[in-house]
């Protein structure tokens, strides 16, 4: 019987690890895509072009390795794990925590990918719902692009877009600071594209 507990408690401390991670990373997506400005110093080049590219032409990132599409995540994962290492709680949770955020960026590639591009196994998970599905994750590239940030599960999403949650939030922001959401230029009639794009998808 203390199998069975022990267990489960681990089965429900790992599935909660997962919605946390998914939904710390649809928060960070929703910040990129609704407030993230290109010409921002650093992080303007560093992340939210590439966004934008991603939002124009969602399968160009398949192209790339893991560290070129995840480099900037791991950098973040390893600051975690070194920050809970020096407060002294470097458990379970901060390494599978630490994890799933490096490869934040991997399972949204994989919402992207076809079967025989994530091969027999990540297929098989998308089959049972333990990761993202490719249909699920069509949501958020569905114009107006403002729904379904969340890419690692097909849990979170239906909630927090039912719930209105991200519209909210923008107009609380809206409200609070006069601060809108940017234009999408890739969605119908939000254009045109920026200048910078056309160099950046021949590079
Ligand atoms: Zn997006
Ligand atoms: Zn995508």
């Amino acid at each position: 019987m203390q199998w069975l507990m022990v267990t489960g408690s681990f089965l429900l401390q790992l599935a909660a690890l997962i919605l946390v991670a998914d939904f710390a990373g649809g928060f960070v997506h929703w910040l990129e895509d609704a407030y993230g400005h290109p010409d921002t110093p650093v992080i303007g080049r560093l992340v939210i072009r590439p966004n934008i590219v991603h939002h124009h032409h969602p399968r160009r990132f398949l192209h790339y390795g893991w560290l070129r599409s995840s480099w900037d995540l791991l950098c973040v994962a390893v600051l975690m794990v070194l920050v809970a290492g020096w407060l002294g709680c470097l458990t379970w949770r901060v390494w599978v925590f630490a994890g799933l955020t490096a490869n934040m960026n991997q399972f949204h590639k994989w919402g992207h990918g076809s079967r025989r591009e994530n091969g027999p196994f990540i297929s098989r998970l998308q089959d049972l719902r333990l990761i993202q599905t490719a249909r699920h994750h069509a949501k958020h590239h569905t114009d107006p692009k403002n729904v379904s940030y969340c890419v690692v599960t097909n849990v979170l999403n239906p909630f927090l877009d039912r719930l209105r949650f991200w519209d909210t939030l923008e107009h609380v922001i809206w409200k609070l600071t006069g601060l809108r959401r940017r234009a999408d230029t890739s969605v119908n009639g939000q254009g045109p594209a920026p200048e910078w794009l056309r160099a950046e998808i021949t590079n």
